[in-house]
C-alpha cells in the first residue's frame, strides 16, 4: 500500500522440470541453482562428465561453467539442431573453443546409472523435433537441466484485473501496465523475448508511461526525423579505417579461470570507433554549410545549438544541401520556408 503505481519486473527464476525415467542416477541440478551457488563460491559436485539438457544460453553458460569447476567433460544435449537453438551463435562457438561437446537433435529417454539413451531427433516442415526410432548411449555422472525458466507470479494472482497466460507471464497493454490500473510489468515476467536489452527497453517504455499515467496524461513519442538512407550521404569525406579488434582470452587459457573473455577496448580505440557514426539524419555541427554559403546565410548559433537560415539572404542555391555529409538540410519550396530552417536546427 502507499503507491500510487508500481512497475514488476521480478524475472523468471524458476527453473523448469523434465521427467526422465531414471534408475540409480547420479546428481541432477538445474542450471539456475546451479549457477548461482557457482556464483556464490559454493559449487556442487559434479563428478568427472558433464550433461547439459537445453540449448539456450543458461545451457552454454551451465556447461562453460562446469568447464571451469574441473569436469572433464561437458556436453549439452540439445532437442533441436544448431539453427534453431535459443543460444545466441557466440555462445556456442565459444563454448565450442572450450571443449563443450554439443550433441545436437538429441532427447534423453532414460537414464541408468551414468548412462543415458538417448533417441535421435530430426526435424520436421515446421522446425519442431520428431522422433526418428533410433538411439545412442552417452555417458555422464551429473545432468543439469537447462530447459527454461518459469516465472513466480503467483503473489500477484489476488491483484483484481490482472489477466496471466497460462505459463504464468502477466498480460500488459502496449503501455506496460497490467490490466490493473497502475500496476506496470515488464521483462521476463511478460510474454516477450527474454533478454537483457528487451527487459531494458521495457523499464523505459514502462517509466514514460507510468509518468504519464501518474499526470493523468497519455506519453505520446516525439515525432522522429525519416529515416535517412545510405544512398543520401555524401561521404565524401570519409576514409576506411580497420576496426579495432577486442582482445580476447584465448580458449587455453580459460580453463579455471572466470575472468572476462572479451576485453573491453581503451578509451581511445573507443572514441576512435565511436567517430565512425555516420549520424544519418542528424546535424553533426560540421560547419560544411557554413563554410559553403556564398551568401553567408547560414547563421552558427554556438555549440549544441545548431545553426538558423537567413532566409532574406538565402538564394535557394542548394550548396549547403548537397554538401551536408548526412543530409540534415531539406529543400522545400520557398512559400514553406520553416522546413529549411528545422532540418538543420531540429
Ligand atoms: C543463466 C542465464 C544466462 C543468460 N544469458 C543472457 C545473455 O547472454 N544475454 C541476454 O541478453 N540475456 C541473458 N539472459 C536473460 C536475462 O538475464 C534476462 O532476460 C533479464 O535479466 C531479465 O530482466 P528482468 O529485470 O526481467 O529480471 P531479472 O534480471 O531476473 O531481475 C529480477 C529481480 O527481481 C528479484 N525478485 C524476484 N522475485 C521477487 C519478489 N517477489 N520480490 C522482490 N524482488 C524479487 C530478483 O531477485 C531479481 O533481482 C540469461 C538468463 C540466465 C538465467
Ligand atoms: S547541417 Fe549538415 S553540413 Fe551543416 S553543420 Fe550540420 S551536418 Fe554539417
Ligand atoms: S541554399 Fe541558401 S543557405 Fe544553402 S548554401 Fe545556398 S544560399 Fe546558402
Amino acid at each position: 500500500g502507499g503507491f500510487d503505481a508500481v512497475f514488476v519486473a521480478v524475472g523468471a527464476h524458476i527453473s523448469k522440470h523434465v521427467d526422465i525415467p531414471h534408475r540409480d542416477a547420479g546428481t541432477f541440478l538445474d542450471a539456475v541453482s546451479f549457477l548461482s551457488s557457482a556464483n556464490r563460491g559454493e559449487p556442487p559436485r559434479l563428478g568427472r562428465r558433464v550433461a547439459i539438457y537445453g540449448g539456450g544460453n543458461t545451457a552454454m553458460d551451465a556447461a562453460r561453467t562446469a568447464k571451469r569447476l574441473g569436469a572433464e567433460e561437458a556436453m549439452i544435449i540439445y532437442r533441436r539442431d544448431r539453427k534453431s537453438m535459443p543460444a545466441h551463435d557466440f555462445e556456442a562457438d565459444e563454448a565450442l573453443e572450450e571443449g563443450v561437446k554439443i550433441n545436437w537433435l538429441r532427447t534423453i529417454k532414460e537414464i541408468d546409472r551414468s548412462t543415458f539413451k538417448v533417441e535421435v531427433m530430426e526435424l520436421d516442415a515446421d522446425g519442431r523435433p520428431q522422433p526418428t526410432g533410433k538411439f545412442e548411449s552417452l555417458e555422464a555422472d551429473t545432468l543439469i537441466l537447462a530447459v527454461g525458466q518459469d516465472t513466480d507470479t503467483a503473489f500477484l494472482e489476488a491483484v483484481p484485473g490482472i489477466a496471466f497466460k497460462p505459463d504464468h507471464t502477466v498480460v500488459v497493454d502496449e503501455n506496460m501496465m497490467t490490466g490493473h490500473a497502475g500496476i506496470f510489468a515488464g521483462g521476463d515476467m511478460v510474454p516477450s523475448e527474454r533478454s537483457v536489452t528487451v527487459a531494458v527497453g521495457h523499464g523505459k517504455h514502462a517509466a514514460r508511461h507510468l509518468d504519464a499515467w501518474l499526470k493523468g496524461s497519455t506519453y505520446r513519442r516525439a515525432p522522429r526525423h525519416p529515416l535517412i538512407g545510405h544512398e543520401k550521404l555524401h561521404l565524401w569525406y570519409r576514409t576506411s579505417a580497420p576496426q579495432v579488434e577486442q582482445a580476447r582470452l584465448p580458449a587455453k587459457e580459460r580453463a579455471g579461470t572466470f575472468d572476462e573473455i572479451l576485453h573491453n577496448l581503451s578509451e581511445d580505440a573507443a572514441l576512435f570507433e565511436a567517430r565512425r557514426c555516420l549520424s544519418c539524419g542528424n546535424c553533426f555541427e560540421c560547419d560544411g554549410c557554413f563554410g559553403a554559403c556564398p551568401e553567408d546565410a547560414i547563421i552558427k548559433l554556438g555549440p549544441g545549438k545548431r545553426y538558423q537560415f537567413n532566409f532574406d539572404l538565402c538564394t535557394g542555391c542548394a550548396v549547403c544541401y548537397e554538401q551536408c555529409p548526412c543530409d540534415a538540410i531539406e529543400m522545400t519550396d520557398e512559400t514553406d520556408e520553416t522546413d529549411v530552417a528545422q532540418a538543420a536546427n531540429p
